[in-house]
């Protein structure tokens, strides 16, 4: 590869918001067979909105709402975001907590007026001992509609099903048929529940989907689509999203996402446009075939 046509290359790309902060990483690109995608906040808008909120028992919903939503408060993840939004709405008044704790992947939990309140996905709830069977198959029809399905919990005891919807972003339907046209295969890897990423995926026309992998699994998700030597390209904005992306044979981070996913990744696309990923893999063809 000459250094001219790599200089081309990342120049176009800069001009389409694309930057390839290593000049091989556009040689390279060109051979992706597999993009693997980060769902919350790369697919979809990773602005969840509370959907669903049944009360198991003889709750008050708004009481309940203001205990969850109050332990939420310490948490930066979108999913608290959503719950806190809602109790805001609401107008409700939120409480302190002590002993807050977050389950990274799994939930949080923390003290409220001498209660613990706990809330997240059903693996977490199967640890602490919370027995779901009261809702049944709740949790497996709200997944199918797309929506990611939680638990709240009071003393371990099931107190409601709550459910969040992350709407995919607009171009990301798109970006997905550009890749299958120009050959690639795609897949989705996620913490949330299995029903959930299957719905999405079915949304967005996605071929493989590893859901309910806990941050550590990332990498391990990425090993498992490289079998058989397969070139995967990962797509992540998160924190956890960091081991992925290096793992990746070209790790590509979207730029408005934290300084750890953009530092472990050698593209970034200047906005949350995913328009940019089959057009950074053509940019990369081109400038190959150039320099033949
Ligand atoms: P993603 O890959 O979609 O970014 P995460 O690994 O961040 O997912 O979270 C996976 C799952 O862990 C969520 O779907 C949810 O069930 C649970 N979870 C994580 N953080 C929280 C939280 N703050 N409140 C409730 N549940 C949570
Ligand atoms: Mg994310």
């Amino acid at each position: 590869a000459t250094p001219t046509s790599i200089m081309v290359g990342t120049g176009k790309g800069a001009e389409m918001g694309i930057l390839f902060r290593r000049g091989d990483a556009l040689q390279r690109l060109r051979n992706t067979q597999v993009v693997a995608f980060d769902k919350t906040g790369t697919l979809t808008k990773g602005q969840p909105e509370l959907t669903d909120l049944e009360v198991v028992g003889d709750w008050n919903e708004n009481d309940l709402l203001t205990r969850i939503a109050s332990v939420e408060q310490a948490s930066e993840h979108p999913i608290a975001r959503a719950i806190v939004a809602a109790a805001e709405d609401r107008g409700l008044t939120l409480s302190g907590v002590t002993d807050f704790n977050t389950a990274t992947g799994k939930g949080v939990v923390a003290h409220v007026d001498g209660q613990e309140i706990t809330l997240g996905g059903a693996g977490y709830m199967g640890e602490l001992g919370v027995d779901l069977t009261a809702v049944g198959d709740t949790a497996e029809r709200l997944g199918n509609q797309g929506r990611t399905p939680l638990y709240a919990a009071v003393d371990r005891r099931l107190a409601a099903v709550v459910a969040v919807a992350d709407p995919l972003k607009e171009t990301t339907v798109d970006a997905i048929r550009y890749l299958h046209e120009a050959g690639l295969r795609v897949a989705m890897i996620t913490g949330d529940n299995t029903h959930t990423a299957n719905a999405i995926a079915r949304q967005c026309g996605i071929d493989e989907v590893k859901a309910e992998v806990l941050p550590d699994g990332k990498v391990d998700a990425v090993k498992a689509l490289q079998e058989g030597g397969r070139a995967v390209a990962f797509v992540g904005d998160g924190i956890n999203d960091a081991p992925a992306l290096a793992q990746s044979d070209v790790g590509i981070a979207i730029g408005t996402g934290t300084d750890i996913a953009i530092e472990s990744a050698e593209v970034v696309l200047m906005s949350g446009d995913l328009q940019n990923v089959p057009n950074a893999i053509s940019l990369s063809r081109a400038t190959i075939r150039n320099i033949k």
